[in-house]
């Protein structure tokens, strides 16, 4: 029944929010109900239409007549509206957070992550080092290794 058909891109203040259907809850009823009337245009039967003295039609030979319209009327052409076009705003919240774009990393955060990487890496050079040394046989090399290793070690407890 719902066929949410758009054929033309909505521009901004085009839409609205409004409720599924007219209540005396939402106010809806109290909104609309009275406020509207069809003009309709009678015959008169109380006499030929040439008494001037007529009290229906003064000798017009018709008279108009306002029909209120329905409160169930109303409330069918409303709802016809609000099928037709109505989004449920859940669905379309849904929606937009998909769409969202993950927000950019504050300066703040940027520099914490950095930081930590950097830290990360040091600690893994360490560990590099130390593996290294001690894999060297005793001499010249194994003593450097050490000490670059030891240089590592100390730089990252800064
Ligand atoms: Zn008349």
């Amino acid at each position: 029944m719902s066929t949410n058909t758009k054929t033309t891109e909505p521009n901004a203040g085009d839409n609205l929010l409004m409720p599924r259907a007219l209540t005396a809850e939402n106010g809806g009823k109290h909104l609309m109900i009275g406020e509207f009337q069809e003009v309709v245009k009678l015959e008169c039967t109380a006499c030929d239409g040439d008494d001037e003295d007529c009290e229906v039609c003064s000798g017009h030979g018709t008279f108009t007549y306002r029909v209120p319209v329905g409160w169930d009327t109303i409330k069918e052409i409303y709802q016809r509206a609000a099928d037709h076009f109505g989004v449920d705003p859940s669905a379309l919240l849904a929606e937009l957070s998909e769409q969202a774009q993950p927000a950019e990393p504050s300066g703040e955060e940027k520099l914490e992550a950095l930081k930590n990487d950097a830290h990360a890496k040091l600690t893994d050079a360490e560990q590099a080092w130390h593996a290294y040394a001690c894999e060297c046989d005793i001499g010249p090399a194994r003593v450097r290794a050490f000490d670059t290793y030891e240089n590592i070690r100390v730089a990252s407890r800064r």
